[in-house]
């Protein structure tokens, strides 16, 4: 599903957002995709959408969805007339927001082949490319604002980072007489200073992004399984990946606990949407 966009060839750079959406969400035990879950009154995917384009920064928007799935079609359809109303509304008074391609791909068996096919339906002009993932639903604009500010100013690849407040260690299955005691053993303690926690939205120089997903294209399943995020595929072609504040309200929607607290942000004392974090 295409629509027009109102601003087709801006100025400076040309910037998509790829929204991730194609996950079947088990950890979140609903019996159905993550980007379908209800969230403050919509689902998890509206909301990230709503957050894409209140960023204000996409000429194209490229959702991956799963396979097939007529109900968030409809959705991200619905997305769409929305943004076009909210345009409308605007311009009558001279403030009108752009309004982004939303295009809608089918995902793939993993993250990253569901990034690679939403990287296929891009617009030739775009050279800026944001990943986010849905389940990302309430991160800031001010995160998109960083990241885009990051690529403005020259970098190839950013991430939104967060301090790490536990400690963290390595483990590795027991073996031995360890066994009867616990199932792991400690490996090392990795000095906290120098550790972050990664959010998205990851952003990357188009043609960056492109040569690391070809690269990761042709790894076998073990390797394919290990990778969770752009950014290490960007780092293993000797790229420099900057880090960008993130925000905790960015919290990757995956247990429970974390829908009760994204319910928490939208309705209680934090209620605005976008409150910085
Ligand atoms: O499963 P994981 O936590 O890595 O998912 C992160 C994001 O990637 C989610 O937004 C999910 O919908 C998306 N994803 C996808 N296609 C897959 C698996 C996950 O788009 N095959």
């Amino acid at each position: 599903m295409d629509t027009a966009p109102t601003n087709p060839s801006p100025a400076g750079p040309v910037t998509a957002v790829i929204v991730v959406a194609a996950g079947s969400g088990q950890r979140l035990g609903y019996g159905m995709p993550k980007a379908k879950v209800p969230l403050g009154g919509d689902t998890i995917l509206t909301h990230a959408l709503r957050g894409v384009a209140a960023a204000g920064i996409a000429q194209q928007i490229c959702v991956a969805i799963p396979p097939g799935d007529s109900e968030l079609q409809a959705l991200c359809e619905a997305f769409t007339q929305e943004i076009a109303a909210l345009h409308r509304r605007t311009a009558a008074s001279g403030r009108g927001v752009p309004v982004p391609l939303v295009t809608v791909v089918d995902g793939g068996a993993s993250r990253a082949e569901s990034v690679r096919a939403a990287m296929a339906a891009l617009l030739p002009a775009v050279d800026s490319v944001l990943v986010h993932d849905a389940a990302r639903a309430l991160a800031p604009e001010s995160v998109f604002h960083r990241v885009v500010a990051a690529l403005g100013a020259g970098a190839a690849a950013v991430i939104p980072v967060i301090p790490v407040v536990d400690t963290v260690k390595t483990v590795e299955a027991t073996t031995g007489d360890g066994v009867a005691l616990a199932p792991e053993v400690v490996t090392g303690t990795a000095a906290r200073e120098f550790l972050r926690a990664v959010q998205t939205p990851q952003g990357f120089a188009r043609d960056i992004l492109q040569r690391a997903h070809e690269a990761a294209a042709g790894f076998d399943a073990d390797r394919a399984a290990l990778v969770t995020d752009d950014a290490m595929l960007v780092e293993l072609l000797g790229v420099p990946v900057h880090a960008v504040r993130g925000a905790s309200q960015s919290l990757k929607i995956t247990t429970p606990l974390d829908l009760i607290l994204a319910e928490g942000l939208l309705e209680g004392p934090l209620g605005a949407r976008w409150v910085e974090g």
